[in-house]
């Protein structure tokens, strides 16, 4: 072992010995409580026809993109496919990054200037989290989806202000405020920015997402739309104003310093959104199973707490570490595969199952995952 890999042993056994140690999980062949694929897009055999299809058909198609979109990476496909993306979202443009963990980054490091001010609601993804550290503005928390404390961050702000938000939050898929913040943000004139990588795809008639689901797209100032969730693909897009896409074709780093993209990647991604118009039975699938789940667990889980009931993303609070964990050991031994999110992911006695519905999971699947939950925790009683 080199002198490096020991300092990275003795993080890692730090690690290790608080229980927290990370590894990549196999591959199974549980019942799928777990993914983000909550469309069953990433499996569906008519959309990878599609996809095949597109590709085959594209003249001249390069294996890879050869380099960043500001060099050789650029491509009448790529503008193009923007320009679709930004008519199904309801917004002037799209700039399309790699992914939307740089998306994120690029944003709200990008934005803010030195002297602005970025508030940022206590549970944005860590990718929001990392682009605001790499911000030079003074940054901000504000209570989860507290709108006073928001307001009272907003009135002593200072240059030009952003607030960011999730439209879905990840972890508890609880939904943001929308309409309130929304009007909160044009009092005092910030500009919102809103992650919707758990909404595309599940909100709104086509998938378009929350904002457009609630007819606010054009009083948002960002959205932010992933394309490897619901959407079964990979890559995300900003969408807003052509003001916006040229700022970040200039400052957004993600965008400007990694190669672009390949041809198939963007033909995936235009094929699925080609896709979408045709899933809208399967969207309302999705909500139908949510509202059946909340039922069984209503009728057969009362005294149990969740975090929400309000997205395809449900969490069981289990709480504490170990009780989190083996709750989670005994539905995967029971055949679904379903994760805890254990602190300090979470707070301390908010560990939770992080149970996501898919429009592919059956009544009888509930019937029996809510069955098995009953075992498992009145087994006291
Ligand atoms: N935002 C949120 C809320 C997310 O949950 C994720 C993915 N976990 C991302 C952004 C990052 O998107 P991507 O996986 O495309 O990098």
């Amino acid at each position: 072992m080199t002198k490096a890999d020991n300092t990275l042993q003795k993080l890692l056994e730090k690690r290790r010995s608080a229980g927290l140690l990370r590894s990549l999980k196999k591959p199974t062949d549980l019942i799928d409580f777990c993914s983000n694929d909550y469309l069953g897009l990433a499996r569906s055999p008519a959309l990878r026809q599609q996809i095949q299809q597109a590709v085959f058909q594209y003249p001249a198609l390069l294996n890879g993109s050869t380099g960043s979109r500001l060099l050789a990476g650029n491509s009448a496909l790529a503008e193009e496919l923007e320009s679709e993306i930004a008519h199904f979202h309801g917004a002037e443009a799209a700039l399309v990054f790699n992914s939307g963990y740089d998306a994120n980054v690029g944003l709200l490091a990008s934005l803010p200037q030195r002297g602005d001010t970025l508030l940022t609601d206590e549970l944005i993804h860590a990718s929001m989290i990392d682009g605001a550290r790499l911000s030079l503005a003074n940054r901000f928390k504000f209570r989860h989806n507290d709108l006073s404390d928001l307001e009272n961050r907003l009135k002593s702000a200072t240059g030009a202000v952003y607030v960011a938000i999730e439209s879905v939050y990840s972890m508890d898929g609880d939904l943001a405020p929308l309409p309130e913040l929304v009007h909160l943000c044009e009092r005092y004139e910030a500009a919102l920015i809103v992650d919707e990588a758990h909404a595309t795809g599940v909100f709104g008639t086509n998938g378009e997402g929350l904002v457009q689901a609630l007819g606010l797209e054009k009083r948002v100032f960002a959205r932010v739309h992933t394309f490897g969730k619901a959407l079964g693909v990979h890559g995300a897009t900003v969408v807003g104003s052509a003001v916006l896409r040229e700022f970040l074709i200039n400052f957004a780093r993600p965008f400007v310093y990694s190669t672009a993209l390949p041809p198939h990647s963007l033909l995936a991604i235009r094929s699925v959104y080609r896709f979408l118009p045709q899933c809208q039975a399967l969207i309302r699938q999705l909500h139908a199973l949510r509202a059946y789940f909340q039922e069984q667990i209503g009728v057969h889980l009362p005294q149990t707490e969740w975090t929400s009931d309000q997205s395809p993303i449900l969490g069981l609070v289990v709480p504490g570490n170990d009780a989190c964990r083996a709750t989670a050991t005994q539905l995967q031994q029971a055949g679904f595969d379903i994760r805890p999110i254990l602190s300090p992911t979470v707070p301390a006695g908010r560990e939770r199952l992080r149970i996501c519905l898919h429009a592919f999971n059956s009544e009888s699947d509930i019937d029996r995952l809510v069955q098995t939950l009953q075992e498992i925790m009145y087994v006291h009683e």
